[in-house]
């Protein structure tokens, strides 16, 4: 089976579309996700638009903050604190990476954890270690419904998660955890990773490192999300995006796999907005919609 992302990412946003309506008329509450980009990286631009757009799509309100790449960690911390203290803010994100000058977990931790979209917060990357259900990372979250939407059966399966970041691998590992998986943590000191996959039923590679994960190091049967997104080069100069895994080799073998593009990708977006509705309801004391 292939995992289409891009069909499952539409059905959450649209998902997300129909609570947000149905939010509006119960309690006249529009969800506001505020998107601080500094600097003009330009893949950072194109995910902050498409944010943007898809933030309107879904009926809550879109807040854009546009910074200069010279602006001092001061400056951006007033920034970040202002947006806590607005009311018609109810998620707070600051796009990665930050220019060299500017702390990374110094802003991280200036967000109000419970406007904390992205998860990355120590309080919320604590609650998610302690089961207790804070704001989760959207890439993550976004794997693990692709699982389910798969049909993969995580309780009792073995797991591998391949890669340890903050953003991806230990959150990834945390939500496995928590839904009764045996998980394998590898990283770039795992001493024959080819083996420990073989012996997982569920494989998530978010690696970044093009096509690491070869055919015959899945099991058979087994599900396989491909987090990596990786430009290789073409004549054309126009590059080609493959995955963390050789798709053709690990399909042939796998019961469900994600292709790259249209896979993990699609999904972050739809999360967030997700992440956005649910901080929205909890942070203004009303139930999630059906
Ligand atoms: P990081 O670079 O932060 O982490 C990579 C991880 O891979 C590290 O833990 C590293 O180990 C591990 N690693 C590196 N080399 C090897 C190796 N040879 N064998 C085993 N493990 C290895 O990356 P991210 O987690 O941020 O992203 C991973 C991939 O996912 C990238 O391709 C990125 O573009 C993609 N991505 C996709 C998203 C999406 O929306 N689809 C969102 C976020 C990321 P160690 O800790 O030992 O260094």
């Amino acid at each position: 089976m292939i995992i289409d992302g891009k069909a499952i990412a539409a059905e959450v946003r649209a998902e997300v579309a129909r609570r947000v309506a149905t939010l509006k008329s119960r309690h006249g509450i529009t969800p506001g996700l505020a998107v601080v980009l500094v600097g003009e990286d330009p893949a950072s631009q194109i995910y902050v638009r498409n944010k943007g757009k898809q933030t309107m799509e879904a009926g809550m309100a879109s807040f854009e903050f546009k910074l200069p790449a010279s602006i001092d960690e001061a400056t951006l911390l007033t920034k970040v604190r202002d947006l806590n203290a607005d009311p018609a803010v109810d998620g707070i994100l600051v796009q990665m990476p930050l220019p060299k000058t500017i702390s990374e977990s110094t802003v991280v931790e200036a967000i109000d954890p419970a406007k904390d979209v992205d998860g990355l917060h120590p309080m919320n990357a604590g609650r998610l270690s302690l089961g207790q259900g804070g704001l989760v990372p959207c890439t993550p979250l976004g794997c693990m419904i692709l699982l389910a939407k798969s049909g993969a059966t995580v309780a009792g399966a073995d797991a591998i998660v391949i890669g340890r970041s903050k953003l991806v691998g230990k959150p990834m590992v945390q939500l496995l955890l928590n839904a009764n998986a045996t998980v394998t943590v590898a990283h770039s000191r795992t001493r024959d990773l080819a083996a420990a996959c073989r012996r997982a039923d569920v494989v998530i590679a978010a690696v970044g490192k093009p096509e690491m994960v070869r055919g015959d190091w899945i099991k058979p049967g087994a599900t396989v999300i491909d987090v990596g997104i990786n430009r290789l080069p073409t004549a054309d100069g126009k590059g080609r995006l493959v995955g963390d895994v050789a798709y053709a080799e690990a399909a042939a073998i796998a019961r469900a796999i994600t292709p790259v593009p249209g896979g993990v990708g699609p999904m972050t977006i739809a999360c967030l907005l997700q992440n956005t509705l649910t901080a929205a309801c909890r942070r203004r004391g009303v139930p999630l919609p059906d």
